[in-house]
């Protein structure tokens, strides 16, 4: 089945064409400056990349145009639209209400609005990517992939704040966990890989990137994710601070005389790596080459990155009373070697011993503890448009 998958941002918007059985990629690209000038970058597979400056002042435009381009005579790949045979959406937030994939009918979309509160970035772009799909190829499926869906099996002890209640009752005030997707892929692909049984299996996934979180599966389950309400809490990431005293927001707000809306946007945009590192970089390979030419703020940055992720994966242990698997995933834990290198290095109380040569692999699967380790270690890269693409096709052919 040809399955479009799309991720919209704000100003931005994703996509690939997968088939769901092949899992070939016909074509990807992504459309930039939405509400601006526009750009689409369209690339089909084995074939130049092309670029198109128009406008697209909303996101139906904008996937006017991609649609156009897969059916461009020369560079397309499809000879018409009936050949999508189903789109599949990145949403953000589900709220507590989704805990899976679903085909989009009105409840659902009421669903998508009432979670806007939850995702103010993401949600409303989200809903305008599938409002636009359905607009230019009625009658065709879109399922909607919610980045929050597989959290919702955390039990009550793992998601809630320990704040006053009337905040749950009242505005659903939780832990809600992302990257559900990815974890959720992931998670799988380790049990998959490692040969483990997935109805007796406790994996870690570590997911890396930009944007990073872990999560701590039991039998192909969530119980516990360190993002939070938002992306905000937990590890430390390219410009988000993760885990904090909340009380620091009070502090820093009065000192600098500043709102807690100028905070908030200072935690997600000008913290994490790039906080640390006094301005240098959010990206981990910039800071990397830094940190071997000796500059202190690079490095700084890098050890308080292993440093939450070490201390994250050792509560996710006690969390699940024991661990069979732990994988790196992401930009960072498909490729950076000296992250695995200081995490699996601090993990000797597990039993587990780095392999360094294996340790040198990049973006593949990989078994990085040596074979006497207690717990396996393994590099299992994430694919997340595959997965929706997945997750659509199976939705769409019940
Ligand atoms: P996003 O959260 O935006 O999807 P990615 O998963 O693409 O992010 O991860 C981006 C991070 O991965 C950046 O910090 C980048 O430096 C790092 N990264 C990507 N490739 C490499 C590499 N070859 N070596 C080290 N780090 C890498």
């Amino acid at each position: 089945m040809n399955v479009l998958v799309v991720n919209c941002g704000s100003s931005s918007l994703k996509f690939q064409l997968i088939n769901s059985e092949t899992e070939a990629v016909a074509a990807k690209g992504l459309c930039e400056r939405i509400g601006l000038d526009g750009r689409l970058v369209y690339q089909p597979t084995g074939g130049e990349k092309e670029v198109t400056e128009a406008a697209m002042p909303t996101h139906t435009e904008a996937i006017k145009m991609v649609l156009d381009a897969l059916v461009n005579p020369n560079t397309g790949v499809l000879k018409s639209l009936d050949e999508v045979e189903a789109i599949g959406h990145r949403v953000l937030h589900g709220g507590a209400k989704i805990s899976d994939s679903c085909i989009i009918n009105d409840e659902v979309i009421s669903v998508i609005e009432e979670c806007c509160d939850l995702g103010p970035l993401h949600n409303p772009a989200n809903l305008m990517g599938i409002r636009a799909c359905m607009e230019l190829m009625p009658g065709k499926p879109n399922v909607a992939v919610f980045d929050t869906a597989f959290h919702q099996t955390m039990p009550e002890k793992a998601y809630m704040y320990a704040i006053p209640y009337e905040y749950y009752d009242k505005y659903k005030v939780r832990k809600y966990g992302f990257h559900g997707t990815s974890h959720r892929f992931v998670s799988k692909e380790t049990i998959k890989f490692l040969g483990l049984d997935p109805d007796n299996s406790k994996v870690i996934v570590a997911h890396l990137g930009n944007g990073s979180s872990i999560s701590a599966v039991v039998n192909g389950k969530c119980v516990d994710t360190s993002m939070g309400l938002t992306p905000l809490e937990g590890l430390v990431m390219g410009t988000r601070s993760g885990d904090l005293d909340p009380a620091v927001l009070d502090f820093i707000c009065k000192k600098e005389n500043i709102d807690v809306t100028e905070m908030v946007n200072i935690l997600n945009k000008k913290s994490g790596l790039l906080g640390l590192s006094k301005g240098l970089s959010s990206d981990f390979r910039d800071l990397n080459e830094a940190r071997e030419q000796g500059n202190e703020d690079a490095k700084r940055a890098v050890d308080c990155l292993c440093y939450r992720i070490i201390k994250y994966i050792g509560s996710y242990v006690a969390a699940m009373n024991g661990v069979d698997a732990i994988a790196f995933t992401g930009g960072i834990g498909e490729n950076a070697i000296p992250v695995r290198e200081a995490v699996v290095k601090s993990l000797g109380y597990l039993g587990i011993t780095l392999d360094e040569e294996a340790n040198q692999t990049r973006g593949e699967n990989k078994i990085i503890s040596t074979p006497d380790s207690k717990v396996t270690v393994a590099i299992v890269p994430t694919n997340e448009e595959l997965a929706i693409c997945q997750e659509t096709a199976e939705l769409v052919s019940k």
